[in-house]
């Protein structure tokens, strides 16, 4: 039967984790199998050495200055990995050869009182390499969840969810700013036809297609484009005013006609086109802003009624003042 005594030198020697103890002389006293391994130095040869020539490279300033605190005045101390990523010469086992990367710890120095009244530091280190590891993939995890929540999974804009909270955000600013705003109704022509001709599969083509050239004429990072419903896109470009606006919008006209995707059952032409409406924010014109995204969509029922493959601007105070003429009524 084994001692307990035998019993703790089995732990010594197979727990994992660093563990080793120096007297007032930084002279090492205990060096358990963990180090050994690590630190590949075999406990008889640490044994009785300096700590500064125990390890293959000396110990950091850092660490130094800890242990030493403990050895003098009796204070414990904590080395945490954030600041400290490899104060003492450790490796991996299975890293061997010049770029043998360090282990990353996390330290713990303790006084040790004997009974003979001499103080010793007990030094505990553990890798902190794993923890490392799996705080960095959870992270990654939470990234590419955060970002399908915010993306259209078909076109890879960002969605009607995310575009809801962008939108609100960029009218406070444009409210801030003092600089007007102006929203974009982008539509597929006739895109039921498209689909019952081609087939599902090629109008998502399609989808996709027109949503990577609407994203190439966006010039600033604080324009934004999302997918809004299912073939229609909305644009907000933040310092647009309207005498600009329309200009804007037959660019995007051009450029999806430009891409020439047939479009056999289209009544306006023979490629896929698209329609839009649009409408502008001025802060300093308008006291309201709520009926902005109800002006550009009026303007794409009116550009789809005068024949599609079409801009159509409609000034917000117009849709206001019809709103309140219609209460009146
Ligand atoms: P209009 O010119 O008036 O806009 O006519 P339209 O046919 O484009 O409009 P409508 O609203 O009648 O039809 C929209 C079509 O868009 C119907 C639907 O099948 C298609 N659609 C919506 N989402 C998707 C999608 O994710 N993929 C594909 N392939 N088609 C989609
Ligand atoms: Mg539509
Ligand atoms: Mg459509």
């Amino acid at each position: 039967m084994m001692t307990v005594d035998l019993y703790q030198n089995v732990i010594f020697d197979t727990i994992n984790m660093g563990i080793f103890v120096v007297d007032r002389d930084e002279k090492v006293l205990m060096w358990n199998g963990w180090l050994a391994k690590h630190a590949r130095i075999p406990s008889q040869a640490a044994l009785g050495k300096r700590l500064e020539e125990a390890f293959t490279a000396a110990p950091s300033p850092a660490f130094m200055a800890a242990l030493r605190n403990t050895l003098n005045y009796g204070l414990p101390a904590v080395l945490s990995n954030a600041l400290h990523r490899a104060p003492l010469a450790l490796f991996n086992v299975d890293d061997i050869g010049e770029d043998q990367l360090p282990i990353h710890q996390s330290i713990t120095i303790t006084a040790l009182n004997t009974n003979e009244g001499h103080r010793c530091a007990l030094i505990q280190v553990t890798d902190s390499s794993t923890s490392i590891k799996r705080e960095k993939m959870l992270r990654s995890h939470s990234e590419v969840l955060k970002k399908d929540a915010t993306t259209d999974i078909l076109t890879g804009l960002y969605n009607r969810r995310f575009f809801d909270e962008h939108y609100k955000m960029a009218i406070g600013q444009a409210i801030r700013q003092k600089l007007p705003m102006t929203i974009f109704m982008v539509d597929i022509d006739y895109f039921k036809q498209y689909n019952d001709y081609y087939g599902h599969p090629a109008g998502d083509k399609v989808l996709c297609s027109v949503a990577q050239t609407l994203k190439t004429q966006l010039a600033r990072s604080s324009d934004m484009l999302a997918r809004y419903g299912g073939e229609e896109f909305i644009m907000v470009l933040p310092n647009m005013h309207a005498e600009n606006a329309m200009q804007f919008a037959e660019k995007l006209i051009h450029a999806i006609s430009a891409l020439n995707l047939a479009h056999l059952k289209s009544k306006v032409a023979k490629h896929v086109t698209v329609s839009i409406g649009l409408s502008t924010y001025d802060p300093s014109r308008h006291r309201e802003v709520t009926a902005l995204i109800d002006a550009a969509d009026t303007a794409l029922y009116k550009a789809k009624q005068q024949g599609r493959n079409r801009a159509s601007y409609l000034a917000l105070d117009t849709l206001i003042s019809h709103r309140v003429g219609a209460v009146i009524d």
